[in-house]
């Protein structure tokens, strides 16, 4: 049977184990329930399933029997075919649900409102649908199932934990979809060449002065007027150093500093987030905005620090295979089911780091639940965020047919 209409026989197994998932969110790297439930899943199947030692990480290798290779000796032979690497985060976000639906989380102040619930699920069904095709596997599949994507680059613990060469050699590509609750209509894919998603980088600065009475600011070093003036120099940063056709986003999202009226404090601390869309953006944004706040802080006699705190880098998608994975949604589904993507997202994904390593590319799937309308449906992270289970059976479709028609087409790039 041709794969989607296997995808579409197993929909309710992988909405149910969706709905399992959706009930009992983890946040972090963290995630022993979220693990337990991938691993009793792909249970019987024949793969080789390991877990991670600083996440709670499942990676799972199909080898497959049409490559000539041998278990063995993985990696041994040079024609021993391809590896493709598929995707999945698991983690949920410190939110408190309120969307009502009868599988909702049973557990206050962690939702997926990410949809990383249906991530988890169909690349689950990936790995069913592929392994019962195992027999003409040309090459193998690496099943990355991760932690850790909201903000603790999980992705990045597992590639240093050896996810890209799980095979026994380096994926010569890896894919990814993400589902979006909003913008997109059920079971439309959407992507780009080129850069996908934002850098996101967070710094934290702080300002240090020197305390004193409000009415003698002369006898002390005020940070606050400082703290101030690197609020609005930055935005200035941003207007005058950087080309509009390759945008930064910088946005202070936390001013703290004092108690009361007449005390000046010792120090004001600023929360930072920064988005850029290229390498060299990325370099003169964070060596540009480090060197205003420094400079700064000194024109006034005071000093600051400021640090970067977990950055991801620019979600770039290699031409190629963002070409591969929208001709493959047309030719599986219609091509009323993609949909260009004219700009890249201002979110981060720290897949960013397996696309560093590995020529691939990040999906969207939209999975607005009709009759909403994506334009006003609550996106991503919203506590009333829905997702759509119609759309779990072709995502599960797509991650094999990625999957089986790359290793189809070999090593060439
Ligand atoms: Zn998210
Ligand atoms: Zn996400």
């Amino acid at each position: 049977m041709a794969v989607i209409d296997d995808a579409a026989a197993i929909a309710g197994d992988i909405a149910r184990l969706r709905h399992a998932i959706h009930a009992e969110p983890e946040v972090g790297l963290d995630l022993p329930l979220t693990q337990q439930k991938i691993i009793s899943a792909l249970d019987g199947l024949p793969l080789e399933v390991t877990t991670g030692t600083a996440l709670s990480s499942v990676t799972a290798v199909l080898r497959g029997a049409g490559q000539g290779d041998s278990a063995a000796e993985p990696g041994r032979r040079a024609g021993g075919g391809p590896v493709v690497l598929l995707r999945a985060d698991m983690d949920a976000l410190p939110v408190t649900e309120r969307t009502g639906l009868d599988f909702a989380s049973r557990i206050d102040g962690a939702m997926h409102a990410c949809g990383h619930d249906l991530h988890s699920a169909m690349l689950v069904g990936a790995a069913r649908l592929l392994s019962a095709r195992r027999a003409d596997l040309p090459g193998s599949v690496v099943f990355m199932f991760q932690p850790g994507e909201e903000g603790c680059g999980g992705a990045k613990f597992m590639i240093e934990e050896g996810v890209l060469d799980a095979a026994g050699r380096r994926a010569a590509a890896a894919y990814a979809l993400h589902v979006a609750s909003a913008e997109l209509s059920a079971g439309v894919f959407s992507t780009r060449e080129g850069p996908m998603m934002a850098a996101a980088e967070a710094l934290d600065i702080t300002v240090h002065g020197r305390g004193g009475h409000g009415s003698q600011p002369h006898h002390a070093a005020d940070p606050i007027p400082v703290a101030c003036e690197i609020v609005t120099a930055l935005q200035v940063l941003v207007t005058r150093t950087f080309d509009i056709f390759d945008p930064v986003v910088i946005t202070v999202g936390s001013f703290h500093a004092g108690t009361t009226n007449n005390v000046i404090p010792d120090e004001a601390r600023l929360q930072v987030t920064i988005r850029s869309f290229s390498a060299p953006a990325r370099a003169l944004v964070r060596e540009a905005a480090v060197r205003l706040v420094h400079d700064t802080a000194s024109a006034h006699g005071l000093t600051a620090t400021a640090e970067f705190e977990g950055s991801y880098p620019v979600t770039v998608n290699d031409q190629q295979e963002a070409r591969f994975a929208a001709e493959v949604v047309t030719d599986l589904l219609g091509e009323d089911r993609f949909r260009p993507q004219p700009n890249p997202m201002a979110g981060a994904e720290d897949f960013s780091f397996v696309l560093d390593d590995v020529p691939g590319a990040f999906v969207m799937l939209g999975a607005c639940p009709p009759p909403v309308d994506p334009a006003t449906a609550p996106f991503n992270h919203s506590a009333f965020a829905v997702f759509d289970d119609t759309v779990v059976a072709d995502g599960a479709a797509v991650f094999t047919e990625l999957a089986l028609r790359r290793l189809n087409r070999g090593y060439a790039p």
